[in-house]
C-alpha cells in the first residue's frame, strides 16, 4: 500500500515517516504488554498479609507466596525496586480467574520483609534482629528479585554473623559473590574439613580456599618444628615435648591461642623450675617465630 494516495498541492511540503529499512519486516509484532493488570476478586477464606493487604486501596498488583498467603503490593513500586515482580508477562497475570497476578518463589515470612523494600516511607525491619536462616532466606529472594535496596541491607546484617555463623556466611557469600564479607568469614571456618567446605563454596573459589587452608596448615606445621636450639640444658628437651603436647588441635584454632599457648607454658616452667629459668626466653623465642609467620598469612584470594 502506497504511503501517499494523494498529491499535495503546490507549494505544500508534506512530510512522510518512512519505514526504517532496516526493521525487519517478517518479524511478527509482539503484543503490546498489557498496560494494567485487571482486578481481582479474592475470596474471604484467602489467608493474607496484614501489612501489604490486599484491600489497600493502593495495592494492584497481587502475589502469592508459596505458602499460599496473598499480598498486595504497588504495582509501580515492585516494577522500579525489583525484577519480576510485577511482570505483566506471567501466565498467571492474564488468568482472571485468579486471585493472585504473580507466584513468587519465597514464603510468607520472607516476603514480609522483601516487600518492605519497595516503600520507602514504612518502617523496616531491624535486619540486625532477625535470624541468620531467615536472613540468608531473605537474601537468596532478594537476588533472585533483584531488589538492590534490600540486597545491600543483606549484606550489611550479614557481617553481625561472621564470627558465629561463619560457615552460613561463607556459603552464602560465595553463593552470590559477596567477597568482602566471604574474605572476613573464612578464617573462621579454615579448621573445617575440605569437603565440607567444597560442598557449600561454588567450583571457582576451591582453589583459592585450599590454597588458603594449606597457609595455616604449612603454618601450624612449622609451629611444631621451629622450637629453638638450647644447647647445653637438660631440662629443655623435656619443656619442648610439654610444649608440643599443649600444640596439639585443629591448625587455626592453635595458631589464634598462641599467644595464650605459650604463655601458659612459661609460667609452667617458672613454677617448676623457678623464674629465673634460662629456657623461658627460649620459648618466648618460638612464641615469636610462631606469630611472625602466622600474622603474614594473608587473606583469602578470590578471583576477579
Ligand atoms: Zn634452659
Amino acid at each position: 500500500m502506497p504511503l501517499q494516495t494523494t498529491t499535495p498541492a503546490p507549494g505544500v511540503t508534506v512530510n512522510v515517516n518512512v519505514p526504517n529499512a532496516t526493521v525487519d519486516v517478517q518479524q511478527p509484532a509482539r503484543p503490546a504488554p498489557r498496560r494494567r493488570p485487571s482486578r481481582r476478586i479474592v475470596s474471604i477464606e484467602t489467608r493474607r498479609s496484614s501489612r501489604f493487604c490486599v484491600d489497600d486501596p493502593q495495592a494492584d498488583w497481587f502475589v502469592l507466596s508459596n505458602d499460599g498467603v496473598l499480598f498486595g503490593v504497588r504495582g509501580a513500586n515492585a516494577e522500579i525496586c525489583g525484577e519480576g515482580i510485577y511482570d505483566l508477562n506471567s501466565p498467571d497475570a492474564a488468568d482472571d480467574e485468579l486471585e493472585w497476578h504473580i507466584k513468587m518463589n519465597a514464603p510468607a515470612r520472607v516476603l514480609e520483609i522483601l516487600f518492605e523494600y519497595l516503600y520507602n516511607r514504612r518502617r523496616r525491619t531491624d535486619l540486625e534482629t532477625v535470624s541468620i536462616d531467615l536472613l540468608i532466606e531473605l537474601i537468596d529472594v532478594a537476588e533472585e528479585y533483584r531488589v538492590r535496596s534490600a540486597i545491600d541491607a543483606c549484606q550489611k546484617a550479614l557481617r553481625k554473623h561472621i564470627t558465629d555463623n561463619a560457615l552460613k556466611v561463607v556459603q552464602v557469600s560465595g553463593k552470590h559473590g559477596y567477597n568482602d564479607e566471604l574474605v572476613r568469614a573464612a578464617p573462621y571456618v579454615v579448621d573445617e574439613d575440605l569437603s565440607v567446605i567444597w560442598a557449600n563454596l561454588p567450583n571457582h573459589l576451591h582453589m583459592p580456599w585450599a590454597i588458603f587452608r594449606e597457609k595455616y596448615v604449612a603454618c601450624y606445621i612449622s609451629a611444631l618444628e621451629t622450637y629453638p636450639e638450647h644447647p647445653g640444658c637438660a631440662r629443655w628437651p623435656a619443656i619442648v615435648l610439654t610444649v608440643l603436647k599443649m600444640l596439639r588441635g585443629k591448625p587455626r584454632q592453635i595458631l589464634i591461642d598462641a599467644e595464650n599457648i605459650f604463655r601458659e607454658a612459661r609460667e609452667q616452667v617458672m613454677v617448676q623450675h623457678g623464674p629465673t629459668v634460662c629456657c623461658v626466653a627460649h620459648i618466648r623465642h618460638w612464641c615469636q617465630r610462631v606469630l611472625t609467620r602466622r600474622n603474614a598469612i594473608g587473606d583469602l584470594e578470590v578471583p576477579a
